[in-house]
């Protein structure tokens, strides 16, 4: 009866080998990296992420696998834990909590000019690393080719990199695993002695915070260390050589020739010389990931706060503020004039705020087709 018993408990244990058969071929993985970064992080040497796919390191790693079943517990497209989270959050609806809503854009002027919309995202985790509230943020710069670059950095001299949007994945979980590995001189000039204590800031696509808020559930590090949670607002993301193929064919640029890009219904791309180029988003349908095809998420509904441009004014960002700690920050970043809010006639702003839930709603159900 025992062994009957304990057979089935083994049996109903998911592991990676179940990751790889319902999700990373059934080309649902969005290549968030949760898996890699916490088997990593466990030094059980078993798993790895190629480009954008995690696999085996090798058939021998493969026995190394201890068959915990966390990566396929704490998978974002696993489908595992959803409603246990959706409580501890106060999730309703695809939407999420929302405690506020405002529209707001930097007022440092240098952040103003690299920031995507706003700038808010940038200012935010400035204000943190300047207050001292943490002592890390995970970001994602780029390379000269637009190729992301997911990043633990430990400076707010190193923002201005990471600022603006590149639409192709940033694996932003992976640089959590090396969390154990963080240079002795930067813990020294940081006065980190003891890792565990970290404060550690996160952006990312709603997808990635989905996994994140997984771990926090599970309480399994890396995750621990993540005291503010960012998500952007996301309505696709695409596969970064068939996007900028796509371009270079259709359009003849690179993307080392691209200073930013933006989507406003079409595809626009604002060249190193400023010229700006348009593409119909209909064209760059191929590049589209095909999980995000399936993806229920625009505001990133598991966050402390989410940034979009979708419903703001020129120039500015849309926050939604989820719970205290979102909240408590957004205020403190208004009372210190560290960005600047969009003010509308008084009586307008609560219809201005019901507008937006309408505007972000009509987003999720037009992702959901
Ligand atoms: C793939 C993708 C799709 C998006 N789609 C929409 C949309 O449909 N509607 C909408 O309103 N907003 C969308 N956004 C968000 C929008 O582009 C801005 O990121 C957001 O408005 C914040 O602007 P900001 O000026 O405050 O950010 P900034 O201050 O410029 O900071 C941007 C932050 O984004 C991070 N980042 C950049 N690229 C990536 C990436 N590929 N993955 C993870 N993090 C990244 C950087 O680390 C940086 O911290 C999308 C973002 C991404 C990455
Ligand atoms: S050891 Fe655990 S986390 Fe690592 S691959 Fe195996 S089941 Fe997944
Ligand atoms: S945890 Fe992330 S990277 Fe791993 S299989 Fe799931 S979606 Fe892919
Ligand atoms: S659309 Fe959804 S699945 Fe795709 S990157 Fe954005 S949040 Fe992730």
């Amino acid at each position: 009866m025992t062994e009957s018993i304990s057979k089935k408990e083994k049996d109903d244990v998911k592991t990676f080998k179940d990751l790889e058969k319902k999700v990373i071929q059934e080309r649902l993985c969005c290549a968030c990296g949760a898996c890699v970064a916490y088997c990593e992080s466990q030094s059980f040497d078993v798993i790895e992420i190629d480009g954008y796919t995690p696999k085996f390191k090798s058939k021998e790693n493969e026995d190394n696998c201890t068959e915990c079943g966390l990566c396929y517990y704490i998978c974002p497209q696993s489908g595992t834990l959803e409603d246990l989270i959706a409580q501890d959050l106060d999730i309703q609806d695809e939407l999420g909590h929302v405690n506020d809503i405002i529209a707001a854009k930097t007022t440092k002027e240098a952040i103003e000019k690299v920031g995507q919309d706003g700038g808010i995202v940038t200012t935010i985790l400035y204000y943190l690393f300047e207050k001292n509230l943490i002592d890390a943020a995970v970001v994602s710069e780029h390379d000269e080719e637009l190729h992301t670059i997911p990043k633990l950095i430990f400076d707010k001299e190193d923002l201005l990199k990471s600022a603006g949007t590149r639409y192709s994945i940033s694996s932003q979980i992976i640089p959590l695993k090396d969390l154990y590995n963080i240079p002795l001189e930067i813990q020294e000039e940081k006065g980190i002695y003891d890792i565990d204590q970290m404060r550690v800031a996160f952006v990312g696509t709603p997808c990635q915070v989905k996994a994140l808020r997984k771990m926090q559930y599970l309480s399994i590090k890396p995750a621990h260390v993540i005291k503010y949670v960012i998500s952007l607002f996301c309505f696709e993301n695409f596969d970064y050589s068939t996007l900028y193929g796509t371009i270079e064919k259709n359009k003849g640029i690179k993307p080392s020739e691209m200073k930013k890009t933006f989507i406003k219904k079409n595809f626009y791309i604002q060249k190193t010389d400023d010229e700006m180029i348009e593409i119909g988003i209909k064209d760059l349908d191929p590049a589209v990931r095909s999980h995000c095809k399936l993806c229920d998420d625009f505001t990133g509904r598991y966050s402390d706060i989410s940034v979009g441009s979708t419903g703001a004014p020129e120039g500015y960002s849309v926050t939604i503020t989820r719970n205290n700690t979102g909240q408590k920050l957004i205020d403190s970043l208004l009372s210190g004039n560290y960005i600047d809010q969009y003010i509308h006639p008084r009586d307008e702003e609560s219809a201005w705020k019901e507008k937006r839930k309408e505007i972000f709603k009509k987003m999720i159900s037009r992702k959901a087709k």
